[in-house]
């Protein structure tokens, strides 16, 4: 099971200027150290992706891949330490073009990060929606993310987190010819160890019963998940993604 976080807060905010939407997806700090402090108590392991498609089937304890979304500096400053304190290493996707601005992590962050033993990986370059762009287009903008993190960072990358969650099979390709591994994308669900993985997107209004109920793997709740995600997805197409975005601001 893939869980994706975004920002963390203490207070409800992402940041001073931070819209509801990104507000929608942060959550408070102290419920997400219960979440994490849950996944000990119930001995679930969290694995980087390396290991995670290493991994061998039949193993009978309930792992996870903890991943954040967009590089916030509070992924730094406050989920660091949660994750320090229980022996926990997660997977951080950041956009390029955002690293350094108000709010987000800087490079300096981003190395300290990395030597704490998390993974550094690609959220692209602008965070465009990349099925409104060719293959060729896609292809260029995700190997300069991608080789922009590594050469800053020294570092392999080897996975994307789509940016918005929006795939087609251009970007599957065109994200595989550029270098990646596997690419992740928003679809709730149980991930495959496969070069595509689904992850189960945590917004602030993801209870603490629901999360759990989420990590065991409980089918009629990740049922519920992909259909909420199939009614947004089939909106978003239907009203565009702008039309989507102010309908969120105006109802979150
Ligand atoms: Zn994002």
């Amino acid at each position: 099971l893939i869980l994706t976080h975004h920002g963390l807060s203490l207070n409800g905010e992402a940041h001073s200027s931070a819209t509801a939407a990104e507000n929608f997806y942060t959550l408070l700090l102290k419920d997400f150290e219960t979440q994490m402090e849950y996944l000990k108590r119930e001995n679930i392991r969290p694995l980087l992706l390396d290991e995670f498609l290493g991994e061998r089937c039949g193993s009978t304890q309930k792992t996870v891949v903890i991943t954040f979304d967009d590089g916030h500096e509070s992924d730094f400053a406050l989920a660091l330490p949660v994750l320090q304190r229980l022996g926990f290493a997660a997977v951080f996707f950041v956009c390029v073009e955002w690293i350094g601005r108000p709010g987000y992590m800087d490079w300096e962050q981003l190395e300290k990060l990395s030597q704490a033993g998390m993974s550094i990986q690609s959220h692209g370059l602008l965070h465009h929606d990349l099925t409104q762009l060719t293959e060729d287009e896609i292809y260029h903008e995700l190997l300069s993310a991608r080789l922009c993190l590594e050469r800053n960072l020294g570092r392999p990358v080897r996975y994307l987190a789509a940016p918005g969650g929006f795939v087609n099979d251009r970007v599957y390709r065109a994200a595989f010819r550029a270098g990646h591994v596997a690419v992740c994308n928003s679809r709730p669900g149980l991930a495959r160890p496969v070069r595509v993985l689904n992850r189960v997107v945590l917004q602030r209004c993801v209870s603490q019963r629901q999360f759990q109920r989420v990590v065991q793997r409980d089918r009629k709740r990740l049922f519920i998940l992909s259909v909420m995600n199939a009614g947004v997805t089939t909106l978003k197409g239907m009203i565009g993604v702008q039309r989507y975005e102010a309908l969120k601001q105006r109802f979150f």
